[in-house]
């Protein structure tokens, strides 16, 4: 497949999951099983097209950097076993880990709790050119410390400033700061990985069964599940309105992982793609340097 043919192709399997505009938003609009019109025998043809696409991310990804303008911070937020380690790990299978920065973000820290939530994520911000993985990340502001909002009294907030409307006026918050980050160079693209309470609860089992997944389990996840349909509340609250033209989410199917990466893969080629990153220029003087060097090279 041709490179624009590619990009092409990653446009349209990304776009159904795109959410741009939240007020309507609807989680059950999502059905975790979607494969579009992939069929479980089309697995080896989408594990083509998904090796096919990485190899077309390491190319934009090469002149991201080589262009050094802009960044690109891509956001995961899941429910446990929902697949956003093996999806970071395959999509950035062909990246070049130079331009490339991961960060989890789990239960804040003391020196964390002493700041604004945004501290710590700031800190972690991707440089210019290059490509920031958040797993988990600010929006976990607005779901696990909403279903559980003991968590907020740790964060040493001044009381009157913690009423009924923090979580829209978080919302808010969040809006404005990824309108900054847009109109500073860094694009913004969000993952949802729904996947069903069904299919949390094999893999889960499959956790439990397999000596070599045994370490992957933990209790505390299992506690979580017990907040299902709290958490799903505050999933689609937050997307409905986190999410915009220019920073926005992308609720992808989690039920198949291999439909997942394949998706996540469009969206995020899709995304390189609209900053239309290109190699510099070289002017007069570097190509005057170059001549010299291959002159000068050419003689010993
Ligand atoms: P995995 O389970 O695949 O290793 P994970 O992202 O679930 O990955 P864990 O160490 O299990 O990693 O969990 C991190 C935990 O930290 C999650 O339960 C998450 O909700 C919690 N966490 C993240 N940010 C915050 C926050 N700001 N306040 C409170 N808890 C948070
Ligand atoms: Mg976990």
């Amino acid at each position: 497949m041709k490179t624009r043919q590619i990009l092409k192709r990653a446009r349209e399997l990304a776009a159904p999951f795109r959410v741009t505009r939240g007020e309507t938003f609807c989680l059950e609009s999502v059905d975790p099983g979607d494969t579009l019109d992939l069929k479980a025998e089309d697995r080896p043809r989408a594990k083509e097209a998904l090796a096919m696409g990485v190899e077309a991310l390491a190319e934009l990804q090469d002149m991201l950097y080589a262009q050094d303008r802009w960044a690109l911070l891509l956001i995961f937020q899941a429910m446990d076993a929902a697949g956003k380690d093996g999806a970071i790990k395959h999509v950035m299978s062909g990246l070049n880990p130079q331009g490339c920065q991961v960060f989890s973000f789990k239960s804040p820290s003391a020196e964390d709790l002493d700041h604004d939530y945004l501290w710590r994520c700031m800190k972690c911000l991707p440089n210019r050119g290059h490509i920031g993985i958040f797993n988990r990340s600010y929006y976990e502001e607005t779901l696990v410390v909403r279903v559980h909002p003991e968590f907020l009294g740790k964060q040493k907030l001044p009381p009157e400033l913690v009423g009924k409307g923090i979580w829209q006026e978080r919302f808010q918050d969040i809006r404005c700061f990824e309108r900054y980050l847009g109109r500073n160079g860094i694009a913004v693209r969000k993952f949802f990985l729904h996947v069903s309470k069904k299919e949390q609860k094999r893999r889960f089992l499959e956790r439990i069964e397999n000596p070599e997944k045994n370490w992957k389990f933990s209790a505390n996840d299992a506690k979580e599940r017990g907040h299902w349909d709290a958490y799903m509340n505050a999933y689609e609250d937050m997307i409905r309105h986190t999410a915009t033209k220019d920073a926005p989410w992308f609720v992808v199917p989690a039920d198949n992982k291999w439909f997942t990466r394949v998706v996540v893969a469009a969206a995020i080629i899709d995304a390189l793609a609209a900053m239309k990153p290109a190699y510099p220029e070289v002017g007069a003087g570097k190509q005057k340097e170059l001549a010299l060097a291959r002159r000068a090279l050419n003689q010993k």
